[in-house]
C-alpha cells in the first residue's frame, strides 16, 4: 500500500518538468510538496512549515491565502473568470489600470496587459520598436541592456538578457543587443564611484555614437536581481535616464521583480525621480496569487500609435488572457490593502531591522558582502574574504546554504554564491528575526562546516 504523498511524489518524479531544475537532481532528491500556505509560511504534505524566505520567487506581498485577496477572487468567480480585452473590455481591468495610472511614475498613464514578467517584456521591446518605425525613424533597431541582465524566458527577454549560463545556448537564435556594464561595485577594482563610472561611460559612448540605431535602453532599476540582487550605486540610474533622454533612447524600466513597495518605494524608480518611457510590472502585482502582467507607456509611445487603421500603426498584439478579471479583481485587492496597511511606507523600519539583524555576519569569513534595497537581499558568500575569490560552480554552495535552510524551516533559492532572502512585505519583525536567524545558522553551518546549528 503505498501513500497519497508517495504516489504523488512518484508522478512528480514521472511526469513534471520543473523549471530551472537539472532534473536528474532533482530526481535523486526529497521532493518538497506544498499543500497549503497561511500567512507567510507554506506547509509540506507531511505539515511542516517553512516560512516563504523567497516570497515563492520574489512575487508573494501579503502572504498565502489572505482573507482579503481570497474574497476578490471568489467575487469575482460569481461574475466571470474570463472575458477578453480583444474588442471589449471587462469592469476589473479598466478600475486596474486606472489604479496603475495613478500610482506609476509620473507620465505613465497607458495600461497594455499580459500575464508573465516575460510577456510584459516582449510587449515592451515590441512597443519600443514599433513606437520608431510608426514615427518613421529609420533604424533605431536594437537594444542596450546591461551585462548580467535578466527579464524573463522569451526569445525577446533572452535577447536583452546577459546571464551566460542561462543565455548563451540560445544565442544563435537571438536578436543582438548591445550590452553595458552593470555598476558591480563589490567586483570592481574602483568600487562604487568606478562601477559606476565604468557604466555611465560605456553608456554615453554608446549613445553618442550609435543612438541613431537603438530603440530603447531596459534596466532592471536600482537592483539587478537575478544576477545577485546587485544594487546599484545612488544616483547611477539617474544618470543613465539623463543619457537617454538626451539622445532620445527610450528607457524601459523592469520593476518585475522591484515593484510594489519591494525596495521601500512603490516603484524602484522613484528612488531615483526617473520617470521611464516603458515600464513593465508582474510578480507582485496580484500579491503574488495569479498571473498578471502590465506594460506601462507614457502618452508619447501611445500616440504613435494612434492612428487611422489604414495607416497600420496598430500594435498587432495581444495574449488570450489579457485583462483576465480574477487576476485584476485580486490585483486591485491587493493594492487596496498595501494602502489601507500602509505597507511600503513600512518596508523601511522592517528593512532597517534585518540590516541590523544580518550585520553579524559580516564578521565571518566566508561572508563576502550583504546587499540590501529595502526587503531584496543578497548575500555574496566568498571562498576567501580578503582576495574575494569566489566559491567554484561545483561547490554549490548556495544550495547547500539552502538545503541547511530548509531543514531549519526557511524556503529560498539561492542565484549561484549568493544567498537570497526577500520575504514577503507582510513579514512582522518577530518572523523576521526567526528567518534572519535560520538564515545566518545556514550561511555558517555551509561554509564553515557545521559549526552552527
Ligand atoms: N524581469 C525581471 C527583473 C525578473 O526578475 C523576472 C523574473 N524573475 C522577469 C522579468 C520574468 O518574469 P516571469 O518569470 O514572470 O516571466
Amino acid at each position: 500500500m503505498t501513500t497519497y504523498g508517495e504516489r504523488l511524489a512518484a508522478m512528480n518524479k514521472a511526469h513534471v518538468w520543473h523549471p530551472f531544475t537539472q532534473m536528474k537532481d532533482y530526481n535523486n532528491s526529497e521532493p518538497l510538496i506544498i499543500e497549503r500556505g497561511e500567512g507567510i509560511r507554506l506547509f509540506d504534505m507531511q505539515g511542516r512549515a517553512y516560512y516563504d524566505g523567497f516570497s515563492s520567487v520574489w512575487l508573494n506581498v501579503h502572504g498565502h491565502n489572505v482573507p482579503e485577496l481570497n474574497e476578490a477572487i471568489a467575487d469575482q468567480l460569481g461574475r466571470v473568470a474570463h472575458s477578453t480585452l480583444l474588442g471589449m473590455a471587462n469592469i476589473p481591468a479598466i478600475e486596474l489600470a486606472g489604479k496603475l495610472a495613478e500610482i506609476a511614475p509620473q507620465g505613465l498613464t497607458k495600461v497594455f496587459y499580459s500575464d508573465s514578467g516575460a510577456t510584459g517584456v516582449e510587449i515592451a521591446l515590441k512597443m519600443a520598436f514599433q513606437y520608431w518605425h510608426n514615427r518613421g525613424t529609420k533604424g533605431k533597431t536594437t537594444f542596450a541592456t546591461m551585462n548580467q541582465a535578466y527579464h524573463g524566458d522569451t526569445i525577446g527577454a533572452v535577447s536583452v538578457g546577459a546571464i551566460p549560463l542561462y543565455h548563451e545556448t540560445f544565442r544563435p537564435m537571438l536578436f543582438p543587443s548591445r550590452v553595458i556594464p552593470y555598476p558591480y561595485a563589490y567586483r570592481h577594482e574602483g568600487g562604487e564611484q568606478g562601477a559606476m563610472e565604468s557604466t555611465l561611460s560605456a553608456l554615453r559612448q554608446l549613445l553618442e555614437t550609435e543612438a541613431d540605431r537603438i530603440a530603447a535602453l531596459i534596466v532592471e532599476p536600482i537592483v539587478q536581481g537575478a544576477s545577485g540582487i546587485i544594487v546599484m550605486p545612488p544616483g547611477c540610474l539617474r544618470e543613465m535616464a539623463a543619457l537617454c533622454r538626451k539622445h532620445d533612447v527610450l528607457l524601459i524600466a523592469d520593476e518585475v521583480a522591484t515593484g510594489f513597495g519591494r525596495t521601500g518605494a512603490m516603484f524602484a524608480c522613484e528612488l531615483e525621480g526617473v520617470a521611464p518611457d516603458l515600464m513593465v510590472v508582474g510578480k507582485g502585482l496580484t500579491g503574488g496569487y495569479l498571473p498578471v502582467a502590465a506594460t506601462l507607456a507614457t502618452d508619447k509611445v501611445y500616440e504613435a500609435f494612434y492612428a487611422d487603421y489604414e495607416e497600420q500603426k496598430t500594435f498587432f498584439h495581444g495574449h488570450s488572457f489579457t485583462g483576465n478579471p480574477l487576476g485584476c479583481a485580486v490585483a486591485l485587492a491587493s493594492l487596496k490593502l498595501l494602502e489601507e496597511r500602509r505597507m511600503v511606507e513600512g518596508v523601511e523600519a522592517k528593512a532597517s531591522f534585518v540590516a541590523r539583524k544580518l550585520a553579524a555576519l559580516n564578521d565571518r569569513p566566508h561572508v563576502g558582502e550583504i546587499r540590501q534595497k529595502g526587503l531584496m537581499i543578497g548575500i555574496e558568500l566568498v571562498r576567501d574574504k580578503v582576495s574575494r575569490e569566489a566559491y567554484g560552480w561545483t561547490e554549490r554552495i548556495g544550495v547547500r546554504a539552502s538545503l541547511r535552510a530548509r531543514e531549519l524551516g526557511m524556503l529560498t533559492r539561492p542565484l549561484g554564491n549568493v544567498i537570497v532572502f526577500i520575504p514577503p512585505l507582510a513579514s512582522s519583525e518577530a518572523e523576521l528575526d526567526e528567518m534572519t536567524d535560520i538564515l545566518a545558522a545556514s550561511i555558517v553551518h555551509a561554509t564553515e562546516g557545521g559549526t552552527a546549528s
